[in-house]
């Protein structure tokens, strides 16, 4: 495009339809219309169709299943349905590797490998962003600054300590679990498999990891890396397919440990089926993170805190800050510049860079979403969207808040998994924190105020993995996290991080 193409699109327009939120203003006010700025993917490679990545080749499966853009509800490509009998031949090839190769590869050499999965990662940065918005519908500002950066920041970090662990653990005896099962959800495909595989090959295991239903393809991408790294046969094998494939890497008795992340009713069912072997297991599963704000925070940060910790990836976030804990003595001002915030968020085409909030990853969690914030009206809270045009195709939703929340409704308590936010005051320190900790779940919290001593007070009284202070949702591979309660138990990142994938 022109600079004066450019600048012609840049005009002025009238918003014929308010599409800006602000009715009356629109009507008089000329309204200022971004240009169009779609990331290109014409260059980027997907397949038509990817087999299984075992034994460090690609394998046939009976059954294949489609990949949907969520943006398009166009077809993308089509993935392997593992069944019992593949999840056995993946789970044999890592027993397999670990025991011929993996095992009697010294530290400093598996460091190596590690290293180089983050280099061909960090030269394909481009393209992984680009696959992972178009099958998980985030917006590609997202997958290029979070998603694939902190993904690859993950294999850089573990690669430093795998010739390291008996500093991270002195005076102690420890060996690698073996072969481990992880099982990943959709919000954060790519992101996930990092958490999951660079600390397990940093300690000497081998893995089979499953993607989940709707968002295979940025594994299969890493599947790629993982080959042209020359990884030895074997060390990781990537499969994909639905919950009974899920299952079936649970069930195996010749997987040593389980790393699960997903929704709390399945990581109950694995926890049943765990029992009573000598599987180690972690869970990190869902969440309804209170974030609150003090009426001596800085409001304005204070607000984009609130967007970013609820509209960030749709709220597809088991951290996401979904229950908004407000001073009263300053809720009207923050819900009045919350709503002016919403009317600028860019809701649509995800591969656009000026889209804020994409598209939801699923026609399902969209059904699930809507059910929820129409229990939200009947229950008598009071809802605000912006007035925005959504897209014709695809799955989207409004970004929206619920005022006159009481703590017993059920967008209050359940978790959404979408761009809905609740909104609760609280009066005193200690009323929040009762508040915070009247939840199921405990994964995650923020909390806003300009007085160090509260902030202690606070992270001390609130029953969650990580709480951020003055931001939200930042992410670092040094930092553990991971849930209390029903949100599940054991840590990923950092040391911790380590520990679940070593028998002591
Ligand atoms: P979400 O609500 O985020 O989709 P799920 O818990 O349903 O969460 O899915 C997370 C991951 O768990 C996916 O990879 C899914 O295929 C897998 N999964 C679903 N059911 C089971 C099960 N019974 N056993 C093991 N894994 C499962």
């Amino acid at each position: 495009m022109t600079f004066r193409e450019k600048s012609a699109a840049l005009h002025s327009v009238r918003s014929a339809n308010g599409s800006t939120g602000s009715s009356s203003a629109a009507s008089k006010k000329p309204v200022w219309e971004y240009a169009p700025s779609p990331e290109a993917k014409d260059h980027i490679e997907i397949k038509p169709q990817y087999d299984l990545f075992i034994n460090g080749k690609w394998q046939k499966a009976k059954k294949y299943f489609a990949t949907v853009n969520p943006a398009t509800e166009e077809k993308i490509s089509e993935a392997a349905l593992a069944s019992k009998d593949d999840v056995n031949r993946a789970v044999l090839s890592a027993e397999r590797a670990y025991n011929k190769v993996w095992s009697k590869t010294p530290p400093k050499e598996r460091a190596k490998y590690i290293f180089r999965i983050a280099r061909i990662m960090q030269e394909k940065a481009r393209e992984f962003a680009v696959i992972e918005t178009m099958d998980g519908g985030k917006p590609i500002k997202e997958s290029k600054s979070v998603d694939v950066p902190l993904a690859l920041a993950h294999f850089f970090y573990y690669a430093g300590w795998a010739d390291k662990l008996k500093y991270a653990f002195p005076n102690s005896a420890f060996s690698p679990v073996g072969v481990v099962g992880q099982i990943i959800p959709w919000n954060f495909p790519l992101l996930m498999a990092a958490w999951k595989i660079a600390p397990a090959l940093a300690c000497g295991n081998t893995v089979v990891i499953k993607s989940a239903e709707t968002t295979p393809l940025t594994l299969y991408k890493l599947a790629e890396v993982i080959q042209e790294a020359g990884l030895p046969e074997g060390v990781v094998n990537i499969i994909s397919g639905a919950g009974e494939t899920g299952a079936a890497i649970v069930n195996h008795p010749k997987i040593q440990k389980i790393a699960f992340t997903g929704s709390t009713e399945v990581g109950k069912l694995i926890m049943r089926s765990v029992a009573g072997t000598d599987k180690k297991l972690t869970l990190e599963l869902g969440g309804k993170a209170a974030n609150i704000i003090f009426e001596d925070a800085p409001i304005d940060q204070a607000v984009e805190g609130i967007v970013n910790g609820i509209y960030f990836n749709q709220g597809h976030v088991c951290c996401a800050g979904s229950r908004l804990f407000v001073q009263e003595s300053v809720k009207n001002l923050v819900v009045k510049k919350l709503k002016h915030r919403l009317r600028s968020l860019r809701v649509g085409d995800p591969l656009d860079k000026n889209t804020d909030v994409g598209a939801i990853n699923s026609k399902m969690q969209l059904n699930k979403i809507t059910e929820l914030v129409n229990s939200g009206i009947e229950e008598g809270c009071s809802i605000y969207q912006p007035e925005c045009e959504l897209p014709k195709r695809g799955y989207f939703f409004k970004p929206t808040f619920f005022t006159n929340v009481a703590q017993s409704n059920r967008i209050a308590q359940e978790e959404i998994f979408g761009p809905v936010l609740s909104v609760l005051t609280f009066r005193t320190p200690r009323e929040a924190i009762e508040k915070a900790n009247n939840t199921q779940y405990g994964l995650s919290a923020g909390i806003w105020t300009d007085k160090g001593s509260k902030i202690f007070k606070m992270v001390g009284a609130i029953k969650a993995g990580v709480v951020w202070s003055n931001t939200y949702n930042k992410f670092n591979p040094a930092s553990p996290f991971g849930g209390y309660k029903e949100s599940g138990f054991g840590r990923e990142g950092g040391l911790q991080g380590l520990k679940e994938y070593l028998k002591f």
